[in-house]
């Protein structure tokens, strides 16, 4: 079966442009183009990781489901058994959520949707790349209740696609909905650093479940929500959006001066630090009045080349998601691996790193895309535009980089 995720692609680049259209009418700045570029980055490196992670996951709960369930198979013809399925998914996806906000280990891993300082449909995109350490494993329950593997996949995937559309600042309050239902309102304040936001609003499709275990807030007027998180990221490479937390962690543990500290850290809160880290490494809580998103300065159009240039990794993310299931493990992790590391140097260009690595990598782009279509494209097995596509980005990127006028800019401007 094909990657659903192959078919929602199309759909999420539709409604992103929707959004920045309508924005650009209203007259708001809703999209920063290296922050697009960022979110989607993680978005596809997180479905890399899943391609070669969720077999082993889907393979835990299917052992527990065939070998462990207490009720009988759930039928899959019964709408009341899928209804059923999806409610119970969503009350563990709020445990889960909420977890992942108030356990250090676990916010290492979702940090990474919460580290844009933007609010977009592509914040919805920007996902871990980590969950598959410990996600999986709040929903093991459904498995001992019977729920077989593909409706809980399928479950999971409503959950999922569910909170695509409510990542967007241009939807304003929707009255009942909001008390109900997750809604563009009340989760916009889920991604707020302002005091009021923090560890609020944790649900899926119901924002009922707040309600009932006492985590809702409603948005406020006069109160304009800072997006982000407490210790900006300041960084678009997805390779440090994943790790940094962790980083963090395991150096507070080093820098603790006991034991018990050392192991606890772990599954404390986000914001307990080790007595010892906290003198030998203060951190002054951040004033958000003076908050200053990341923006570090580039040379003009750069923005605008980073987007371009991610197009054509975008399909072949895509194109990899599609083609995977037919390609043997040591090809497809190579393939993943490349597509990881094109991912980080475009990123390290729009931080106004070195174009060296840029310039190789738009290099081996155009040599690989070059010989697939030397080769007749034998072997992936895709139509040729997708290689003449990724080889003239690669020509016309190397044309960009090398213009004259392009070095004279590099202390240019910051980011509009
Ligand atoms: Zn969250
Ligand atoms: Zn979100």
């Amino acid at each position: 079966m094909l990657n659903p995720i192959v078919y929602a692609v199309p759909v999420f680049l539709l409604l992103m442009l929707l959004e920045f259209a309508w924005s650009r009418r209203r007259g708001e700045t809703v999209y920063r183009a290296a922050d697009t570029v960022s979110s989607l980055s993680l978005g596809i490196i997180s479905q890399l990781v899943a391609v070669f992670t969720q077999l082993l996951m889907l393979g835990i709960y299917g052992w527990l489901w065939q070998h462990a369930a207490l009720l009988p198979e759930w039928s899959l013809g019964s709408p009341w058994a899928w209804a059923g399925a999806l409610l119970i998914y969503d009350f563990l996806y709020y445990w889960k959520h909420r977890l992942g906000h108030e356990v250090a280990v676990l916010w290492a891993a979702h940090v990474v949707h919460h580290s844009s300082e933007e609010y977009n449909l592509s914040t919805a995109l920007r996902q871990t790349g980590s969950d598959f350490l410990l996600g999986w494993v709040f929903y093991l329950p459904m498995a001992l209740l019977g729920v077989p593997p593909l409706m809980f996949v399928v479950v999971g995937l409503i959950d999922l696609l569910y909170q695509f559309w409510v990542h967007t600042r241009l939807v304003g309050r929707l009255g009942w909905f909001d008390r109900v239902f997750v809604s563009p309102s009340n989760h916009r304040v889920h991604h707020g650093q302002n005091d009021y936001c923090l560890d609020r609003n944790y649900g899926g499709i119901l924002i009922l479940w707040d309600r009932l275990f006492g985590s809702f807030v409603e948005e406020r007027d006069g109160e304009p929500i800072v997006y982000g998180v407490r210790g900006q990221l300041k960084s678009w490479n997805p390779w440090t959006a994943n790790l940094r937390s962790y980083a963090d962690l395991w150096r507070d543990a080093r820098l603790a001066d006991n034991w018990a500290d050392r192991l606890t850290i772990w599954w404390r809160s986000p914001n307990w630090r080790p007595a010892a880290a906290l003198r030998a490494l203060p951190k002054p809580r951040p004033d958000l009045s003076r908050f200053q998103r990341y923006a570090p300065a580039l040379a003009p159009g750069m923005a605008a080349y980073g987007l371009l240039q991610l197009g054509p990794l975008l399909l072949l993310g895509v194109y990899f998601l599609a083609v995977q299931p037919r390609l043997a493990p040591p090809l497809a992790l190579g393939a993943a691996l490349a597509l990881l590391l094109q991912l980080v140097l475009l990123s390290r260009l729009l931080e106004g790193n070195s174009r060296l690595g840029e310039g190789l990598r738009l290099l081996a782009l155009g040599a690989w895309a070059g010989a697939q279509l030397w080769r007749g494209q034998a072997l992936l097995g895709a139509g040729p535009w997708l290689w003449v596509l990724c080889l003239a980005a690669a020509l016309a990127g190397l044309l960009w980089l090398a213009r004259p006028s392009s070095a004279a800019g590099q202390t240019g401007r910051a980011l509009p």
